[in-house]
């Protein structure tokens, strides 16, 4: 498998029927990303962004997804992982839930957290009396 060092990305509306490889087509609208499958093989990799899928990170100049890419389904089976726009071989397939379990504190701190958080005033705590 071989693996390019980097991704390029573009936020789109509409899918494009034809895909460069080697870019990740992310569309905010419909919560998904595509990419064609790294490793050359050309098959397309959907990605859905959501809190059961994927986790897209963009910082403004670059983007992760996180957990990792895993092709099981395609006759490569590859596994890569994309972080700040560089595409990292991972392990095996077999040692993909190990991995998947041991690599997030790498990137946890990079995930930022988008939940708003209601302030709530407890009345107990700030009565003045
Ligand atoms: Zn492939």
């Amino acid at each position: 498998m071989k693996l390019p060092t980097a991704i390029a990305f573009e936020f789109i509306d509409v899918m494009p029927s034809s895909r460069e490889e080697g870019k990740l087509y992310i569309s905010i609208k419909y919560r998904t990303a595509i990419h064609k499958c790294l490793c050359g093989c050309g098959m397309k990799v959907v990605t859905p962004i959501r809190p059961t899928g994927w986790r897209l990170i963009y910082d403004g100049d670059t983007v992760s997804l996180h957990p990792s890419i895993g092709n099981w389904s395609f006759a490569c089976r590859s596994h890569y992982w994309i972080a700040n726009n560089q595409v990292m071989p991972a392990g095996p397939m077999s040692q993909a839930g190990a991995i998947a379990r041991r690599k997030p504190n790498t990137s946890a701190s990079l995930v930022p957290r988008f939940r708003i958080r209601r302030l709530t005033t407890s009345p107990g705590n700030d009565r003045l009396s």
